[in-house]
């Protein structure tokens, strides 16, 4: 019997949520005898392939088929049904991506079984599990058990460190080739915009953040200025997307964007529950407001008091005059 774990990825990259997952799910493994196995699905998985191997993984099922080019929600649902089926799947995990969630979603209807989505802890028991989950972004947290023949659930984003088994021996890598129908594109992705650099706002290591301080679409320039020069993105609040200033893509919060990057710069931002809870993750703030009183400001690790208008450019400065020096 197995546990699978479904690990997304970009065209053969490896998404740092798929190794999140791995990781929660690798003691899950341990402690219930399953033997612990990736499912990737599309093209590329090939090449992803060995990279899962080292957080101890025995078998990788990688998929293949001419409905799995791109990403189409029922055809990867159906896969890893199928695979799950002739595995004999005890547990399904991924990481509660907007995507593991979705593809857990149909695996869970087909299935006829509950699916958990975004649990920060869980424990398992013979066929139940009590689990932590969070609701509405992280500010609430919800305990609930669940009984089923087959338990399937996601992990909530950036809750854990992805950490590789210094003593996993050397997985096998399976092909798999499902059986699909055509009804099952009805859903797919046709076309892919890759960002600047294959930096996103959820990978980004320095996120550039403005709020409604920044005070127009124009006015973002210089945070843009600032990201480019020191390898960041720039993300921003829901004032400044409700503003039309940015595209809902770049808002970070409950209803945005969960980042966890090496350095958060907040600027301009207020800090509501709502944005916080979307940056908390973050390893180090640095929040740049003219309101001492600010959340963000008495939140984060440092603070800059003053007007990001002047503060930005002048970080910028500093940053090429050291560079330069
Ligand atoms: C259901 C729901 C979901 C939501 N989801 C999200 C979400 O996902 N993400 C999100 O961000 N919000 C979300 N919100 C909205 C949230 O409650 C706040 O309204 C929003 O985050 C405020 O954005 P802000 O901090 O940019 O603006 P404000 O709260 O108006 O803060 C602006 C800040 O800029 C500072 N400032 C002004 N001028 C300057 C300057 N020149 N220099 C430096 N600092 C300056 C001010 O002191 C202030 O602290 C949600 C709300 C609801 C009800």
């Amino acid at each position: 019997m197995t546990l699978l774990v479904l690990c997304d990825h970009d065209r053969g990259v490896i998404s740092d949520s798929a190794f999140e997952a791995l990781t929660f799910a690798r003691s899950i493994a341990g402690s219930e005898n399953l033997s612990l196995q990736a499912v990737l699905i599309g093209q590329g998985s090939e090449q992803a392939a060995e990279s899962v191997i080292s957080f101890g993984v025995e078998t990788v099922n990688v998929a293949s088929h001419e409905f799995l080019i791109d990403y189409g929600p029922e055809a990867w649902g159906e896969t890893l049904t199928q695979i799950a089926n002739e595995t004999s799947a005890k547990i399904i995990v991924s990481c509660g991506t907007d995507r593991g969630n979705e593809v857990l979603a149909h695996v869970a209807a087909r299935l006829e079984m509950p699916f958990l989505a975004n649990c920060r802890k869980i424990q398992i028991e013979n066929d139940s599990s009590t689990a932590t989950r969070i609701q509405w972004g992280g500010s609430l947290l919800e305990d609930v058990t669940s009984n089923a023949g087959v338990q399937i659930f996601s992990v909530e984003h950036h809750s854990t460190e992805p950490e590789a088994d210094a003593s996993s021996g050397s997985g096998s890598i399976v092909e798999f080739k499902p059986d699909l129908d055509s009804a099952l594109t009805r859903t797919l992705v046709v076309d892919r915009v890759v960002r600047t650099h294959g930096i996103t706002l959820t990978t980004a290591p320095i996120v550039v953040g403005g709020g409604r301080g920044v005070g127009s679409a124009e006015g973002f320039a210089p945070l843009e200025e600032l990201a480019e020069e020191i390898g960041g993105v720039v993300g921003c609040s829901r004032a400044v997307t409700n503003n039309g200033w940015r595209p809902h893509s770049d808002q970070v919060g409950q209803t945005g964007n969960r980042i966890a990057p090496e350095i958060y710069i907040a600027s301009g931002i207020s800090g509501a529950i709502q944005h916080w809870v979307g940056a908390m993750a973050a390893k180090n703030i640095l929040a740049i407001n003219t309101d001492p009183e600010a959340n963000m400001v008495t939140k984060a690790g440092y603070a800059v008091l003053g007007d990001l208008h002047e503060v930005i450019p002048a970080i910028t400065a500093e940053v090429r005059s050291r560079r330069n020096a």
